[in-house]
């Protein structure tokens, strides 16, 4: 197949590629410290990469990918027993780290290589590399169980990219203002594979905060990518930051992905900025499935229609095909396409439970689709899907209504069992003010009023936080029982 970085040997070599903090690379250095790290690799296989947010994290990657192997990003944050199951699984043959950082002693019995970012080596030809060969082992976000370490293809990082590039207008102008880390498929794939193989640029904070977004979207930077934790602190910074206002205003685009962006924050948003979010849809292994377009409407709780390429389908728990348009009607999201994963990593077990036998995978989302073709996503079929009373309720619009509410900072909702409606509806609720925190019948009210009586909350449980992980997801089965 074609490189998967035709910039890096392309016109551009004196273009900033990548820049952490004070320290950057050009294209052309770039290609020769991912160039040196691939000499090093080459033939390895499946190489571990320790992912701080750094540029040393990058050129890790890119060197392991020039040089036709796999890389596996680990979470430098993870526990030993997290980390232990990941290199059980994943057996890398070698780990680059950044030069001086010291690995946990899970990682000690693996050949470790020191990436120097400013090295110098001949940037290999990845064109001789297949497109079925895997790029990238990324496990899953551990959301709803132990993470499993999807087999990411070269072809499926290659299509997810040139639709999303297609979808948004992306090229080799844009400068990306990224804050993520880079051991997932948002922050590695979309945040650095993303920009470099366009031939634009990254700035990365190093840690998110709303002053570095404000800097860096007013001095050049066009785009921000972030999960939905991000977008509510800048929703709640905008009335007293108006260089933040002013940057928002002036991006190019705004995406949110990973988890639903609550509907009130995308509104506090447009209304500050008159920008609005756009919202994609995706997952470790179908990596992009959907999106708002560029120039499309960003309509808040929706995440747009099927990328070029991907096939969607709701499906009903007959494993019937979903025929309406009614934004009503659910049904779990199977997708088909280039952008998908090839295995669960020795996991032929849950590889063969996730697909069809005409190779749809059930994505485990419940969606309704608007009649004009955008899904809205209703939540995890596992945990978000409320049966109570005869009725299918969908933990999310309640969450969006509950935020709503002046005393609430945040909102999950969950269903337990229940004598008389098979399930009731639980709201786990974070108050502004913990002293005067909202009362449970004002908030079943509340929700009521804007959704359906059916959809009240039955009980309402107070918390300082809810559980989440590093990307900010709510983690609904970490909730205390
Ligand atoms: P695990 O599979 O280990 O339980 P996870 O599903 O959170 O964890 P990821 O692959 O990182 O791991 O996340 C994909 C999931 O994130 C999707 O299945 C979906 O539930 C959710 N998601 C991603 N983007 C959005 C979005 N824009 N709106 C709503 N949910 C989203
Ligand atoms: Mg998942």
């Amino acid at each position: 197949m074609s490189s998967l970085f035709p910039a890096l040997t392309g016109e551009l070599p004196g273009r900033v590629a990548l820049r952490f903090g004070a320290r950057a690379l050009t294209y052309a250095e770039l290609a020769a410290a991912a160039g040196a790290v691939g000499e090093r690799v080459r033939g390895v296989g499946r190489v571990a990469v320790w992912a701080t947010p750094s540029l040393e994290t990058a050129v890790a990657v890119v060197g392991v990918l020039l040089a036709g192997g796999a890389a596996v990003p680990l979470n430098p944050k993870s526990g030993e027993k997290e980390l232990g199951h990941i290199l059980g699984d994943s057996a890398p043959g070698a780990v680059l780290a950044a030069p001086g950082v010291e690995l946990p002693g899970a990682l000690a019995g693996i050949e470790r290589v020191d990436v120097d970012a400013y090295g110098a080596g001949a940037p290999p030809d990845d064109r001789l590399a297949g497109d079925e060969d895997p790029a990238l082992v990324v496990y899953t976000s551990g959301t709803t169980g132990p993470p499993k370490g999807a087999v990411i293809p070269r072809r499926a990082v290659a299509t997810t990219l040139d639709a999303l590039a297609d979808a948004w207008r992306w090229t080799g102008e844009d400068v990306l203002v990224h804050g993520l880390p880079l051991f997932h498929v948002h922050g590695l794939v979309l945040g650095i594979l993303g920009p470099l193989r366009r031939g634009g640029a990254v700035r990365h904070l190093g840690r998110f905060d709303t002053e570095g977004v404000a800097r860096e979207l007013n001095s050049g930077a066009s785009m921000l990518f972030g999960v939905p934790t991000m977008y509510h602190r800048i929703a709640e910074a905008l009335p007293d930051e108006p260089e933040l206002v002013k940057a928002l205003a002036g991006a190019r685009l705004l995406v949110s992905g990973s988890a639903a962006l609550p509907v009130h924050d995308h509104e506090r948003i447009a209304a500050a900025t008159g920008r609005r979010v756009v919202e994609r849809y995706g997952m470790t292994e179908t990596l992009m499935n959907t999106s708002v377009r560029a120039d499309g409407e960003a309509r808040a709780g929706t995440v747009g229609l099927p990328l070029p390429g991907v096939e969607l389908r709701l499906v009903d728990e007959e494993g019937a095909a979903v025929a309406a348009y009614d934004g009503e009607t659910v049904g779990e999201i199977q997708v088909r396409g280039p952008n998908l994963f090839t295995e669960y990593l020795n996991r032929p077990d849950a590889t063969a439970a996730a697909f069809t036998a005409d190779g749809w995978f059930r994505t485990g989302d419940v969606a309704v689709r608007d009649p004009d073709g955008y899904v809205r996503i209703v939540g995890r079929k596992a945990t978000d899907l409320i049966k109570s009373g005869g009725y299918k309720i969908g933990a999310g619009e309640i969450e969006n209504a509950l935020l709503e509410h002046p005393g609430v900072r945040e909102a999950a909702v969950t269903g337990e069992p229940d004598p008389d409606l098979g399930e009731r509806i639980v709201a786990w609720v974070v108050p502004v003010d913990p002293q005067v925190p909202p009362g449970s019948d004002e908030l079943a009210d509340h929700v009521a009023l804007r959704l359906a009586p059916h959809k009240r909350p039955r009980v309402v449980r107070y918390l300082d936080a809810l559980p989440r992980n590093d990307m900010g997801k709510i983690m609904k089965r970490a909730l205390p029982t």
